[in-house]
């Protein structure tokens, strides 16, 4: 940690939202020693997390310069930089006013109404070139509007000058530190529980009748404290000193984005427990989901915040930065969610299989799992994950879910190679302790995959290249029913191969069934139809969002059906010839005989 200039930042930016009806934040950035040959500032094109350009800086509508009082002119250099004349009094400071637009209802932007504001810094604070490691100060302002009367703050960001979720000045050592502190503003409930001797913070914004706050702090308490322990087992020591969940609820939603010492989350209200409901254990399939976000993304305050990819440390916000490892740092990240949920005794194991089954399930639906490995899926985020189309499942895979199952695989290989002395845990402490732990003490540097893979042969005492040929730069399907079985785990993976099917993602527009995915090679990609094509009628009886499955019911696998279908405007017919279901349906149990094992669910026997 950098020694703050808390007194005089070189860098001040005072954030006011303007306009609530019109979504507007202003902006005002004063650098007080400008660079002598014109100082040049831009916007981020991505934020780091999430793994796409996004050219916030379209964001900003009106941009102005000045200095002494007096209009600077600003040049603009590209999509997100602006470069301001030199100055003639060498020795003034420089002030930037701009204001940005606020309409984006994610976790990864920025957003402002009546009902609340949330921005990340880099949709709305600019970068001063050259001066990126100058301590950064941010003014955060009160609405003048009426319904803003009782809004509170809520951030991670040190407090300079305001009280705890009080409007005022705010600190960051540097830019990079700045930006990794999304700040939530409006009437949202708060409460507050230690985990390990830190105070983490659960903000949830967002009409939520009866939230249960009590229930959210116990069980969020007890994934936070497994997760400390998890990393640091003799010390039980946080890497960060306060955390806070930035919680958005909504009517339908999903998503989180990590960072260094909060998240910043959306979630369907449904999700959040009540109050009113009756006191139970149980937990519903929404809540659970919620908690697993919650666990993927604090997972994240050691797993890609502070263990890196060499590619992202530095981060350079301008371009996509590529990195073949995303298969380990989402990937491993999905892995342990779950499981921290098991660990902190949140689930069983019935549920965590259930969650595993999933998991694969998923994995084997589609085709493109043959055609990317998940090196290459992580290369190419920015362009494929990120921006899949109908056509992803026979192109691509996801780095997460098979990220996870190479994650499980190498567990259980290392598991079995060292009698259970080692196992996956003793490979992320050491990435822990020697890329991590220091990262934001020094001079950070982030980890490459021939070290990762170093690592792995380390740890195991073997030679694993072969597993990362064929899994991780390999297309290969991990071979889960052999390698679970030596932990008295049972898996099968069935397709309900008599149930009659045109191998197809149903979706839907309004009340029509709209293909949203053909799976290559199925029944329905054979006779022609493609993705986006809305069904009509099969055998001339009406087709709509909820039926087809019954219409298919009444046929055998291998019956030929008419399917009519618009293409666009266009009425076209198919022959088509249906197909066994190719759903697999994946079970795993642990047999009698595994109770001593357990395999993954537990820490290995050195721990
Ligand atoms: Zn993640």
């Amino acid at each position: 940690m950098k020694k703050l200039n808390k007194k005089n930042p070189a860098i001040a930016y005072t954030i006011v939202p303007k306009d609530l009806a019109g979504h507007l934040f202003q902006v005002t950035l004063t650098v007080d020693a400008p660079s002598a040959d014109g100082q040049v500032f831009a916007l981020p094109a991505w934020i780091p997390g999430s793994y796409m350009v996004r050219e916030f800086a379209r964001n900003i509508v009106r941009i102005r310069a000045e200095s002494n009082g007096q209009p600077v002119a600003l040049t603009k250099l590209d999509k997100h930089s602006w470069k301001a004349a030199p100055l003639k009094d060498g020795s003034a400071a420089l002030t930037l006013e701009y204001e940005v637009y606020a309409w984006d209802l994610s976790v990864r932007a920025a957003h402002l109404d009546q009902t609340h504001g949330f921005f990340n810094g880099t949709s709305v604070f600019l970068r001063v070139l050259g001066q990126e490691d100058q301590p950064h100060q941010v003014d955060i302002q009160k609405p003048a509007d009426e319904a803003a009367r009782s809004w509170r703050v809520a951030t991670a960001l040190p407090e300079l000058k305001a009280r705890r979720y009080g409007f005022g000045s705010y600190i960051a050592g540097d830019y990079d530190e700045l930006i990794d502190h999304p700040v939530e503003m409006g009437d949202f409930a708060l409460a507050t529980f230690k985990a390990h001797g830190i105070w983490h913070d659960i903000v949830v914004s967002g009409k939520v009748p009866n939230l249960d706050m009590a229930r959210l702090c116990t069980d969020l308490k007890a994934i936070c404290e497994t997760q400390i322990a998890f990393f640091e087992p003799k010390t039980r020591k946080a890497p960060m000193e306060r955390y806070v969940f930035l919680t958005l609820a909504v009517g339908d939603g999903y998503g989180g984005l990590e960072h260094r010492a909060s998240t910043a989350l959306i979630c369907a209200r449904a999700d959040l427990p009540s109050s009113a409901a009756p006191k139970t254990k149980d937990i519903s399939d929404g809540y659970l989901q919620f908690l697993g976000l919650c666990s993927h993304e604090y997972f994240h305050t050691w797993n890609v915040k502070r263990i890196k990819p060499a590619a992202f440390a530095p981060y350079d916000l301008q371009v996509e930065n590529y990195s073949p490892l995303l298969w380990l740092f989402e990937g491993f990240t999905s892995y342990y969610d779950d499981l921290m949920l098991v660990r902190a005794g949140i689930i069983g194991e019935p549920a965590y299989f259930k969650l595993l089954g999933k998991t694969v399930g998923s994995v084997l639906r589609g085709s493109g799992r043959s055609k990317q490995s998940v090196a290459e899926s992580s290369f190419d985020a920015w362009t494929k994950y990120y921006r899949q189309d109908e056509n992803a499942a026979n192109a691509i895979i996801s780095y997460y879910t098979k990220g996870s199952l190479v994650a499980l695989g190498l567990d259980l290989t290392i598991r079995a190679k060292t009698a259970g002395k080692k196992s996956l845990d003793d490979v992320m402490l050491a990435l822990w302790e020697r890329y991590g732990r220091d990262f934001y003490h020094g001079a950070g540097r982030g980890v490459t995959p021939a070290e990762v893979e170093a690592l792995f042969d380390e740890i195991s005492g073997s030679k694993l290249k072969s597993f990362f040929d064929k899994y991780v730069r390999g297309t290969d399907d991990l071979p889960l029913a052999k390698l679970l079985a030596p932990f008295g785990i049972k898996y099968s993976d069935e397709r309900k191969s008599a149930k009659p099917s045109l191998d197809v993602n149903p979706g839907r527009d309004g009340n029509d069934c709209k293909l949203s995915t053909v799976h290559e090679g199925g029944a329905a990609h054979r006779a022609g139809l493609s993705a986006g094509d809305l069904l009509v009628a099969i055998d001339g009886l009406r087709v709509n969002a909820t039926n087809l499955e019954t219409l298919l019911g009444r046929y055998g696998v291998g019956s030929r059906v008419t399917v009519h279908a618009f293409r666009r405007d266009e009425l076209m017919e198919f022959e088509v010839e249906l197909q066994g279901d190719r759903v697999p349906a994946v079970t795993l149990a642990l047999e009698a005989s595994g109770r001593k094992g357990a395999g993954p669910l537990r820490p290995s026997a050195a721990r």
